[in-house]
């Protein structure tokens, strides 16, 4: 769901390192280094690694395990080496062999074949007497880096080191992450999040000490990552943990759900019952959009796909009656959760918040959560500010995320309510929806496997 947020995050890298080349090339402060340059994205597992390798070379054994040898996909592969790779493993030192294995063996899950292809690839494009100048050519040929990364998330050549050490200075990083800061915005990340983001990598990168290219590499990552972790962790109970709390004290959770019409509210609200339900909870739903033509009949068709209760009244009553009505039933059958559905006309409807004000007073909700379609990207970061500042909402679940290629709205709708994403929607069946977790947009967005399934695309 980030492919292009992510291109943007390692071209930051990239252009970082050209800068820093080109300055210490004026300054004769350049120097070519043997050993494997990381891709932006192979940092995700590279501490790691580097412990577990650590162990390996302590134990002077070259492979982790003996059994693995025989298991190696590519094992067919190493009879049909072109002498080219011959020439190249010879090249290379003891220790780079034993990582490169090592990766290979990590590797092993992926299909064989694509590994091998891109292996070949990475062949052909060096030819011997190019190598030298391999890093050189690499800063000028942009759209090709993709393909200088081999499957194990660690390319060949283009490593060097300062005579010198150099400082990151503002100077360096400006213009850079002014383009950044532009590319998040196009990417639909609202106004105050890129802004923000690029303040923060900006304070991490500058002042840096940098020796090696990889070191440029891995700052960026890290302080990318530290950026966006802070503007998507915002903090807040989840759910279940919720209806915990209320069930110890005999009252159910009431959910009230806001959003306009089309983002997928009614859907969102089958797909929590059938979660919960599954639980083992019993939910019961509220059809408070009594204004709309057929939304007690869609509400209901989900209530009864799922095998809910719902609690509905005539088109064009009191919508705040209805959820009312819920949560006495709630009460007296003891289910521990109310889902009250809402309408949505356009959020600038002054007579829409009127109600919505109305139902939060009667029905009291333990929690109002604005559901927002994340492939409107801004606009749903739009909507999520007009519905907190009328009726102060308390998380928010994102839909269609399965279909979102930006990602804009993810990053950002949170920050800019300070209030917590709480559900991810991840398509149309009722099983498609995943509680909301950090870390796990965090991989999604700085982790090496869904960069190299995206070179692979
Ligand atoms: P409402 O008007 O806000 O109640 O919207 P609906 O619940 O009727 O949903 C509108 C459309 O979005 C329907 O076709 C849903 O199947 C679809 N939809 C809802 N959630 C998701 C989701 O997470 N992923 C995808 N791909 N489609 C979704
Ligand atoms: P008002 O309409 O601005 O005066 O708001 P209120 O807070 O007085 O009531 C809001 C609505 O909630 C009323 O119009 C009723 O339809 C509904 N309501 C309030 N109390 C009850 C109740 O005990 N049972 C039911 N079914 N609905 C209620």
């Amino acid at each position: 769901m980030f492919e292009s947020l992510k291109k943007k995050f390692s071209r930051t890298s990239e252009k970082l390192e050209e800068e820093l080349i080109e300055e210490a090339e004026a300054e004769d402060n350049l120097q070519e280094e043997s050993g494997s340059r990381f891709s932006f994205f192979s940092f995700g597992r590279k501490k790691d690694e580097k412990k577990e390798e650590e162990v390996v070379e302590e134990e002077e054994n070259l492979l982790p395990e003996a059994e693995e040898i025989e298991e190696v996909p590519e094992a067919e592969e190493v009879e049909e080496i072109p002498e080219a790779e011959d020439e190249e493993i010879e090249e290379e030192s003891k220790e780079e062999k034993k990582s490169r294995f090592w990766h290979r063996n990590k590797n092993k899950d992926e299909p064989a074949e694509e590994a091998e292809e891109a292996e070949d690839e990475e062949i052909e494009e060096e030819p011997k007497e190019e190598k030298k100048s391999h890093f050189w050519s690499r800063n000028k040929d942009k759209d090709e880096d993709a393909e200088d990364v081999s499957a194990d998330g660690e390319a060949k050549g283009g490593i060097f080191s300062f005579v010198r050490e150099k400082t990151i200075q503002e100077k360096h990083v400006e213009d850079i992450l002014f383009e950044l800061e532009m590319e998040l915005l196009q990417g639909d990340v609202a106004m105050e999040v890129a802004t923000e983001v690029v303040e923060n990598v900006k304070e991490n990168l500058v002042g840096k000490k940098i020796k090696r290219s990889n070191d440029i590499t891995e700052y960026t990552y890290y302080a990318l990552k530290d950026a966006v972790e802070e503007i998507i962790s915002i903090p807040g109970k989840s759910m279940t943990e919720m209806i915990e709390e209320k069930k110890a004290q005999g009252e159910p959770l009431v959910v009230m759900f806001v959003g306009i019409n089309g983002t997928g509210k009614t859907t969102t609200i089958g797909k929590l019952a059938n979660y919960y339900l599954k639980k083992g909870y019993t939910p019961v739903i509220a059809a408070s959009d009594t204004f709309r033509a057929g939304a007690i009949e869609q509400v209901t068709y989900h209530a009864d796909n799922v095998g809910v209760k719902i609690i509905k009244h005539q088109k064009g009553s009191d919508p705040a009656a209805v959820a009312y009505d819920a949560v006495e039933h709630a009460r007296a059958q003891g289910k521990e959760l109310v889902l009250i559905d809402t309408a949505g006309r356009m959020q600038t409807n002054t007579n829409l918040m009127d109600e919505m004000k109305k139902i939060k007073r009667v029905s009291n909700p333990d929690l109002v959560i604005f559901v927002g379609d994340a492939i409107t990207g801004n606009d749903a970061t739009e909507q999520a500010r007009k519905f907190n500042d009328a009726i102060d909402i308390d998380g928010v679940i994102l839909t269609k995320a399965d279909a979102d290629s930006k990602g804009g709205a993810s990053l950002s709708i949170g920050y800019v309510i300070q209030k917590p994403i709480m559900f991810l929607g991840v398509g149309q069946g009722y099983d498609d929806i995943m509680e909301y977790d950090p870390e796990w947009m965090l991989n999604q967005l700085f982790s090496e496997d869904e960069e190299i399934v995206e070179n692979e695309a």
